[in-house]
């Protein structure tokens, strides 16, 4: 027989196993569509691994993987400031812990349910195994929502939710972080509850703490400055750059902010930028003082950004933001931003880059439209997983006890960011798929946990 044949017969054998996984998790997993989509595309783009590898076939690699080694669902009862009781429920999923100590940030979003925080928590694993520090991959959060709360409420609902979750967790077990709706002032409130809890300061509970308490230089910045690092390795392997190109970027939170501000210093401009009401348009560049004030200090929403600069303009049609011409896209908001459609208008408008900061922006059909296109695309576990590695960076400080500078911290996540690029790009090749970073990054990430895994026996 050819070799092109054992190939092919190899591929087909590959493409079966990896169908009849796939429908187990979608029996085991009823009506969860967000976890059915990231278990989809990573996946699919694995049938190469195991047409070379039939090892990962015999050892159920896939099978494994797929299922969390745990799932915690808690109640979490709080009182309003009406001295009403409210319940709301909260999440853990230790997903993975071959490569380390399950790492992964907290949401709170009414939208939070398991299915969210199981595809966020799947693709954590392998975003984690990209950034090359030994963590394994978790997720967690509630249906809890802080817009509107007063902080006396934010910090109730926070220790009760701690207060369950510290059972579960630990500097050498797992070590939260933030996501959409936990930030500061989230973490502040956890770290303190921990500590009171546990009666002794454990600094590597946390990450994303305060600097003056244990919290890492450059971690705020991490995602959104690794998001353009990263965009900006995929532009200059085509001889391309941020300087002079026009940007648009979903979101206003702490990835939007950050990325708007690297990009800035690249010489781009952010014409625009959003939140969950509507997106704002700025034809002169957004002015990030003004929106990071609203954001971060006055917890506003981005609507306002017109009252103080009145030749810019608001709409209501948040998902319209993919309508404004850009040479660069950055969705950072939220999952499934993008659809088939609103990539077709990006392409149509002449996009050249589109770097996923939030988790999962773009539909599986949006990124075949970008992929057929021929636009350079950065998918998510590889493009943001600068605020993972340096939350694991943070971890190494406080196992330490010393801390390093702003610049230290900001250079060891650019070189990441490059290494990221690199692996990604060359598993790409390596299997057969050239210049295609969701193949490349989802081997990349994969190989190292599977090996890892094979490693570790049947647990
Ligand atoms: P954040 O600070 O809470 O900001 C989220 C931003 O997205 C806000 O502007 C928010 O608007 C908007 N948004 C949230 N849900 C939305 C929805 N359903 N429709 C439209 N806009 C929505 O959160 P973040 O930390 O920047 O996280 C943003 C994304 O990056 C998420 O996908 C997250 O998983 C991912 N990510 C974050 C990190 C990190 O280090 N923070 C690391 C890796 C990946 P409102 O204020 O109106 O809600």
């Amino acid at each position: 027989m050819s070799t092109t044949l054992v190939k092919q017969d190899s591929l087909l054998e590959a493409k079966k196993y990896v169908n009849k996984v796939y429908e187990t998790v979608i029996k085991r997993n009823p009506n969860e569509s967000e976890f059915h989509q990231a278990v989809k595309e990573i996946f699919d783009s694995l049938v190469p691994v195991f047409a070379k590898h039939p090892k990962y076939m015999e050892n159920g690699i896939l099978e494994r993987i797929s299922e969390p080694e745990r799932i915690i669902s808690f109640r979490v009862p709080w009182v309003d400031d009406q001295g009403k009781v409210q319940v709301n429920r909260g999440f853990r999923v230790q997903f993975n812990s071959n490569l380390g100590p399950y790492k992964g940030g907290l949401r709170f979003h009414p939208s939070v349910n398991a299915s969210i925080i199981k595809f966020l928590g799947f693709e954590q694993i392998f975003k984690n195994s990209l950034t090359g520090q030994p963590i394994g991959g978790g997720k967690g959060g509630s249906d809890f929502d802080p817009k509107g709360k007063s902080d006396g409420e934010v910090m109730r609902f926070t220790q009760s939710f701690m207060t369950e979750l510290s059972k579960y967790i630990g500097p050498d077990v797992d070590v939260p972080a933030g996501d959409i709706g936990v930030g500061a002032r989230e973490i502040g409130f956890m770290f303190g509850q921990y500590k009171k809890i546990r009666g002794g300061f454990e600094a590597g509970i946390l990450t994303g703490k305060g600097v003056g308490y244990g919290g890492s230089l450059a971690r705020t910045e991490a995602t959104g400055y690794g998001t353009v690092y990263f965009v900006e390795e995929m532009l200059k392997d085509k001889g391309l750059g941020f300087n002079g190109s026009t940007v648009v970027v979903s979101g206003s939170g702490n990835v939007s902010i950050y990325a708007i501000e690297k990009a800035t210093q690249l010489g781009a401009k952010v014409v625009a930028c959003s939140d969950s009401n509507g997106y704002i348009y700025d034809e002169n560049g957004i002015n990030l003082d003004t929106v990071k004030r609203l954001k971060e200090v006055e917890r506003k929403r981005i609507s306002e950004y017109v009252i103080e600069h009145p030749h810019a303009t608001y709409s209501d049609k948040g998902f319209e933001i993919w309508q404004i011409p850009c040479d660069i896209a950055l969705p950072c908001a939220t999952q499934n931003e993008i659809d088939a459609v609103s990539a077709q208008l990006l392409v149509a408008n002449g996009v050249k880059a589109v770097g996923e900061g939030a988790n999962m922006p773009s539909s599986l059909e949006a990124i075949d439209v970008f992929l057929h296109n021929n636009v350079l695309f950065g998918p998510a576990k590889a493009v943001n997983a600068g605020g993972v590695a340096v939350s694991a960076l943070e971890m190494a400080q406080n196992s330490m006890r010393l801390s390093w500078t702003f610049e230290e911290v900001d250079a060891k996540l650019h070189e990441i960011m490059k290494d990221i690029y690199r692996n990604s790009v060359a598993a790409a090749k390596e299997y057969g798929h050239p210049g295609n970073l969701v193949v490349g990054a989802n081997i990349a990430g994969f190989t190292k946990v599977a090996d890892a895994m094979m490693t570790q026996g049947i647990v």
